[in-house]
């Protein structure tokens, strides 16, 4: 079965549409989020784009702040401190990379935890650590929503997981990078879930053997067609997180989809799979992040 991540994404924009359209009433206004891009990288400007028509899309407020690329640390830093301090704001979001006389780190920091929809601030990133059972919702009442934000591509592909009934409870899944923004993160979703987790990483020896012991594969390390027929066992789960190009310049992920796929009980596939749920739940957690300052 092939899982599509658009469809279950538009999916659950429709329920978002809906549940943002009852929020005025209540609380006299739509969530908003912020997205800022410094510089002009095509790619970025895709995703930023792509960002802004998915808030439109399901009735949020977004506005994107473009940046050129000799903007300073400094300016950007001030920047998120207003945005941090203006209470119209719900989520700020800083399209990564920056550039690279700007830190990376300095900037996930400086955005306000309770406004960090990405899920990268440090305090996120603890409390999902600390938490044992921080479980990714699987309804769209908001009432279990976590209490804090979680990153979003990882949160997407447990989404993924659970929509086509995927059985996590005492399953092998190798994920396949050790990333802070996807493989680690991912990790620990999924033993929140009950899976016993292998990480695997450019270190690894014998990844093939290991990825063959799994029940579910996640492949997260940015290499095209990476994980071939070979490396899988008949009956596996397999995500492709993996955004690459291949030797034409097409769109391809970190799995070598035409000769997995025969092998897999479920397989999302590049694109259409991982990519749309990403920016679905920031929509959501720009929700959350909406209405638990609403609740202070
Ligand atoms: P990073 O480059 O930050 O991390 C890649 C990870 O893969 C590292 O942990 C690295 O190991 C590991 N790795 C690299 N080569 C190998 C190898 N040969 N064998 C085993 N492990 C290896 O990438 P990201 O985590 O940011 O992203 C991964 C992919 O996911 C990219 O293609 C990216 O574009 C895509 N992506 C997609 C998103 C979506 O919405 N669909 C969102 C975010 C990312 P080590 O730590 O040892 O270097």
């Amino acid at each position: 079965m092939i899982i599509s991540g658009k469809e279950l994404a538009n999916k659950l924009k429709s329920q978002m549409a809906e549940f943002v359209a009852t929020l005025p009433e209540k609380y006299g206004r739509v969530p908003h989020l912020v997205v800022i891009l410094v510089g002009d990288d095509p790619a970025s400007q895709t995703y930023v784009k792509n960002k802004g028509l998915a808030a439109e899309r399901i009735g949020m407020k977004s506005s994107t702040i473009r940046l050129a690329a000799s903007t300073t640390e400094e300016e950007l830093l001030a920047l998120i401190a207003s945005l941090n301090e203006d209470d119209t704001v719900d989520g700020i979001l800083v399209q990564l990379p920056v550039p690279k006389h700007i830190s990376e780190q300095k900037v996930l920091d400086a955005i306000d935890k309770s406004k960090d929809v990405d899920g990268f601030h440090p305090m996120n990133m603890a409390e999902l650590w600390r938490h044992k059972y921080a479980l990714v919702s699987d309804n769209d009442s908001y009432d279990e929503m976590s209490a804090f934000t979680l990153p979003c591509t990882p949160k997407g592909c447990i989404k993924m997981l659970k929509a086509a009934g995927v059985e996590l409870q005492g399953k092998h899944a190798v994920v396949l990078g050790r990333s802070n923004i996807v493989g680690l993160p991912m990790s620990k979703l999924l033993l929140n879930e009950n899976a016993t987790v292998t990480i695997c990483h450019s270190g690894t020896r014998n990844l093939a053997a290991i990825t063959r012991s799994a029940d579910i594969i996640i492949a997260a390390i940015g290499k095209p067609k990476f994980l071939t027929s070979d490396m899988v066992s008949p009956g596996a789960v397999v995500i492709d997180v993996g955004i690459n190009r291949d030797e034409e310049g097409k769109l391809c992920g970190d799995v070598d989809f035409a000769s997995v796929e025969p092998l897999c009980s479920v397989i999302s596939p590049v694109p259409g799979g991982v990519g749309p749920m990403t920016i679905t739940c920031l929509m959501e957690n720009t929700i959350e992040a909406f209405l638990r300052r609403m609740a202070h």
